[in-house]
């Protein structure tokens, strides 16, 4: 067992049987009025989903599913509620809680670090995060504003570019991509290479911004840290952590043909309160075929040093418990280290 068994979907369309998401959900042709108020737009958004999910690709209109998306995107911007923090910022005019107005990308690549499955992925890193990781090993883009501003034409054409250069796909990351959804999905409209799309997250997203990630994301590569509130909110300053990721990767699980991936970093000290009841939930609400990785590569990064429990890296006796967690709970597609 390993990838190919977890992300079916996902070699499919590597293999040139299968199109993504996106291709689909641009299908999906409907009439609006981008004047039209905020709910009266999510309602048509509905139906399109519907016709999505009932493989309804014969309707007419002049615009897709993909672009109503994008407007409605846009439109969350003039008081952003993009993820939980719901900051409320206009981000049209300010930069909101995650340091995020204008997208900017702080860099892009072909990745080789990936998992096996994903590599060469092509990175894309916005600079910006709604979380304040305390050991972020990305922290010079993540609590910073850097890096450049493209318009989605040009960035639709470096992903095509990239396709071409042999990428399995298109990985958006950060920082973090939620408070750039607007910009992914304004991109996403102009990409005409059938690229799998990997959302590369802490899963901390708004309820709207899952609806609109429902029919475009393949692969949720969700980071899954915390096994409790108490930690998330001295190590990342977040609030209702446990609620809001789990409640996530429920919603995801009954996204339109999505898979997943799913990280969880082990941190010294931690593997009671978070290692255990991470992988527990997984097991018991995403099954045990479910990818996963569990990493052992934390090292304390930024500010970890100021929490002396987390100043340090893995023992190897931590190591062999986060090993024999995976292995008594039965996960058959996991990669440990
Ligand atoms: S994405 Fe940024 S601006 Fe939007 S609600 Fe979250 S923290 Fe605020």
């Amino acid at each position: 067992m390993g990838a190919r068994e977890a992300l079916p979907k996902y070699f499919a369309i590597l293999e040139g049987e299968d199109i993504p998401n996106f291709f689909i959900t641009r299908r999906i042709k409907l009439n609006f009025n981008e004047n039209l108020d905020l709910a009266d737009l999510w309602n048509i958004h509905d139906e399109g989903m519907d016709k999505l999910r009932e493989n309804d690709l014969d309707g007419s209109g002049h615009k897709n599913l993909l672009d109503l998306k994008a407007v409605i995107a846009d439109k969350i911007l003039e008081n952003c509620h993009l993820c939980e923090i719901r900051c409320g910022i206009n981000r049209k005019k300010s930069i909101g809680y995650c340091r995020v107005k204008e997208s900017l990308i702080a860099s892009d690549f072909l990745h080789y670090g990936e998992e096996p499955e994903l590599v060469p992925s092509y990175t894309v890193f916005f600079s910006g995060c709604n979380f304040r990781c305390v050991f972020c090993q990305n922290w010079d883009i993540s609590q910073f504003r850097v890096g450049v501003e493209i318009i989605p034409e040009y960035m639709a054409l470096k992903i095509e570019r990239a396709y071409r250069f042999g990428a399995k796909n298109v990985n958006f990351v950060g920082g973090e991509p939620t408070p750039n959804l607007p910009f992914i999905l304004q991109t996403l409209r102009h990409v005409n290479v059938p690229i799998p799309v990997i959302w590369n997250s802490n899963m901390y997203m708004s309820t709207e911004a899952m609806k609109l990630l429902d029919g475009v994301v393949d692969i949720y590569l969700g980071d899954f840290k915390y096994g409790n509130n108490e930690c998330a909110r001295k190590y990342s300053k977040i609030p209702r952590y446990w609620e809001v990721v789990t409640r996530n990767f429920l919603l995801a699980k009954n996204h339109y043909r999505a898979e997943f991936l799913i990280r969880h970093l082990v941190m010294p000290n931690h593997l009671k309160c978070c290692t255990r009841p991470v992988l527990r939930w997984i097991a018991e609400n995403l099954g045990k075929d479910v990818r996963i990785n569990v990493m052992f590569q934390y090292r304390p990064e930024y500010k970890a040093m100021e929490y002396p429990e987390i100043s340090r890296m893995l023992t190897l006796e931590e190591m062999e418990e986060a090993e024999k967690i995976v292995k008594n709970m039965g996960f058959k597609n996991a990669l440990v280290g």
